[in-house]
C-alpha cells in the first residue's frame, strides 16, 4: 500500500507539457490533424542543441520511428547546431525563435550559423526544428513555470514547426526512466505538431482525454492504477488519435475531384 502512495505521489510531479497561453474557451475546441506535415513528401528535421544538451539517441530514434509511421515515411534528419547561450538568455531565445523566428538572443556568429542553416530547409509547416534545452519555463522569463516539452503552434510569423525540451525536467521524471520519459515527450510533442488529438470527443485543451494515450495531458490518481501500475506509461497514441492520423494519411493523395 505504502508503495502504491509513493506511486501516485510521484506520478502527481509528472506534469504533462502545456503549450503556450490560450485563449480563453479553447478547453473544448477541435482541432485540425496537420496535412501539411502527414502528407509532406519529405520532413526536414533540424536538431538544436544549447549549451551541449542533447536527447539520448534511443529515445530520439523512437520518436523519429513514430513520425515515420505516421507521416509518408521520409523523414531527413540533419546535423546537429550546437549553439551556445547564457543561461538566463534561453527561456527568451525559445520563446522569440518559436513566435516569430527571431534569433536576436544569439550572437552574430551563431545567428549567421543557424540562419544559413534554416535557408537550406524549407521555409514551412515540413521543417521541425528540435531545440534541446537545459531550461525552459511557460512564460519568455524564466520565472513562468517550468516545462518538459512546449510545442509552438503554427504562426504567420513563424512557419516552421519549433518544439523544444528541458532536459532538467525529462530527466528528473520519477518512476520511469530517462530514456522512457524522453521517448515519451519527444514523441508527445510531435503529437501537438501532427495535431491530435483532433476531435472535440476525446480532446481537452489540446491533449488527450484517454489516460493510456501519450497525449494525455498529467496523470491523475486514476491513470496511475489504471496505467501506470496495471499497463505501463504510454507510449503510443491511442485508438481514436492514431484513427485521426491514418485516416489524414489515407486521404494524401486522393485524386483531386474538382474541374
Ligand atoms: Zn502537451
Ligand atoms: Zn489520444
Amino acid at each position: 500500500m505504502k508503495k502504491i502512495m509513493i506511486y501516485v505521489v510521484l506520478a502527481m510531479l509528472l506534469v504533462g507539457c502545456k503549450l503556450d497561453p490560450k485563449p480563453v474557451g479553447d478547453e473544448g475546441r477541435s482541432q485540425s490533424v496537420s496535412f501539411d506535415l502527414i502528407c509532406a513528401n519529405e520532413i526536414n528535421i533540424l536538431p538544436i542543441s544549447i549549451n551541449g544538451t542533447t536527447a539520448p539517441k534511443d529515445a530520439f530514434d523512437f520518436s523519429i520511428a513514430k513520425l515515420k509511421k505516421y507521416t509518408t515515411d521520409n523523414v531527413i534528419v540533419h546535423k546537429n547546431i550546437a549553439l551556445t547561450l547564457n543561461e538566463s538568455d534561453i527561456n527568451h531565445f525559445i520563446h522569440d525563435f518559436g513566435v516569430s523566428n527571431n534569433l536576436n538572443m544569439l550572437q552574430e556568429s551563431q545567428k549567421e550559423l543557424l540562419r544559413e542553416k534554416l535557408n537550406t530547409l524549407p521555409q514551412n509547416s515540413t521543417t521541425i526544428v528540435m531545440i534541446y534545452t537545459p531550461t525552459l519555463h511557460f512564460t519568455r522569463s524564466t520565472e513562468g513555470r517550468s516545462l518538459r516539452g512546449i510545442a509552438f503552434g503554427k504562426r504567420a510569423d513563424q512557419p516552421l514547426n519549433v518544439v523544444a525540451y528541458n532536459k532538467v525536467n525529462i530527466d528528473g521524471a520519477p518512476v520511469i526512466s530517462k530514456n522512457q520519459a524522453w521517448k515519451i515527450v519527444l514523441t508527445h510533442e510531435f503529437g501537438h505538431r501532427l495535431g491530435v488529438p483532433a476531435n472535440i470527443s476525446h480532446n481537452k485543451a489540446k491533449h488527450c482525454t484517454s489516460r493510456e494515450c501519450i497525449m494525455y495531458s498529467s496523470p491523475d490518481w486514476q491513470s496511475v492504477v489504471s496505467v501506470l501500475l496495471l499497463n505501463g506509461m504510454p507510449y503510443d497514441f491511442c485508438d481514436l488519435c492514431e484513427a485521426e492520423l491514418k485516416d489524414m494519411k489515407q486521404n494524401c493523395f486522393m485524386p483531386n475531384i474538382l474541374p
